[in-house]
């Protein structure tokens, strides 16, 4: 499958080139950037610290939906909501990492869904993806007896709070107790916040150096805890889940999915 890759410059960009490059039965089809960017016209190899591919950084994202049987989106909310539209006008399977999304956003890529394959996922790595599903399961059985706090550290660059993930296991452990997280959740505390409420699932976001993503979920209870946890030490492993995603695509109806439904958790 050819996989093309919008924001091929970024720090997932760079590596989404190197997991393509590496997996059987996937090949590079281009990648872009966002117009003005100094990266224009570079050769993706180069990017990517490997030999030239005698492919470089266009600014024309249609041109590489058209190209591409799958497109890889790790980039901005504005940006991805665009590329959704592409994605339909070209008939092209869409994969989605960009986190920060609005509900808004979110309802553009449900609309892309109902034309092509959409995998949207707040983390490609197999590991976070089962912490979600074992997140889900543990809600479940412990029940609103256990108070349910998730923590999350990145690198200082990041943009948006809580992460996408620490949203995700959060997401999962409301489905486990049956609840919407929108109603039950508190993404941060400050001052007089007054006692905890039954019920709450609470988010906590640290910040700093070069961390690439730190999740652990707490189940508080009285006389235990019990923690679910995550390190990735490398963006290689979301990269791969991507490139994963993209050749699970392949022949697959339209329809929204995550990662939960490529590993088959
Ligand atoms: P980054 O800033 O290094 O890279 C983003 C790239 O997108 C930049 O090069 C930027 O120029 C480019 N871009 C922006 N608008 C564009 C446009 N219109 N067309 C083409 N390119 C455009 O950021 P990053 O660390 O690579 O992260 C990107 C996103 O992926 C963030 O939302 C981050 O939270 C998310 N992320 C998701 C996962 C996951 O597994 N789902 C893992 C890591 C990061």
């Amino acid at each position: 499958m050819k996989i093309g890759i919008v924001g091929c410059a970024g720090r997932m960009g760079r590596m989404l080139i190197n997991a393509v490059l590496d997996t059987e039965g996937a090949f590079l089809a281009g990648g872009t950037e966002q117009p003005g960017s100094a990266f224009l016209g570079a050769d993706l190899g180069g990017l990517a610290g490997r030999i030239d591919q005698d492919l470089t950084v266009g600014d024309d994202p249609n041109a590489l939906f058209t190209l591409s049987g799958a497109v890889i989106d790790f980039t901005s909310p504005a940006a991805t909501r665009h590329h959704a539209v592409l994605a339909v006008a070209n008939r092209t399977a869409l994969i989605v990492g960009t986190t920060g999304l609005s509900h808004m956003d979110e309802a553009v890529l449900t609309d892309a869904a109902g034309s092509v394959p959409v995998v949207y996922a707040p983390n490609f790595s197999v590991g976070v993806t089962l912490a979600m599903a074992l997140t889900e399961r543990a809600a479940a059985v412990l029940g609103d007896d256990y108070d349910i706090e998730i923590v999350e550290m990145h690198h200082r660059h990041k943009v948006d709070a809580p992460s996408g993930t620490a949203l995700g296991l959060g997401r999962a452990a409301a489905a486990g107790r049956e609840v919407a997280l929108d109603d039950v959740w508190c993404r941060a505390r400050d001052g007089h916040t007054g006692a905890r409420p039954k019920g709450q699932i609470g988010f906590a976001t640290l910040r700093g150096g070069d961390v690439v993503g730190d999740h652990t979920v707490i189940f508080a209870g009285d006389g235990e805890r019990f923690e679910i946890g995550h390190k990735a030490s490398s963006r290689m492993v979301f990269a791969k889940g991507a490139v994963r995603a993209a050749l699970w695509c392949e022949g697959r109806a339209p329809g929204l999915y995550t990662m939960r439904d490529v590993l088959g958790l």
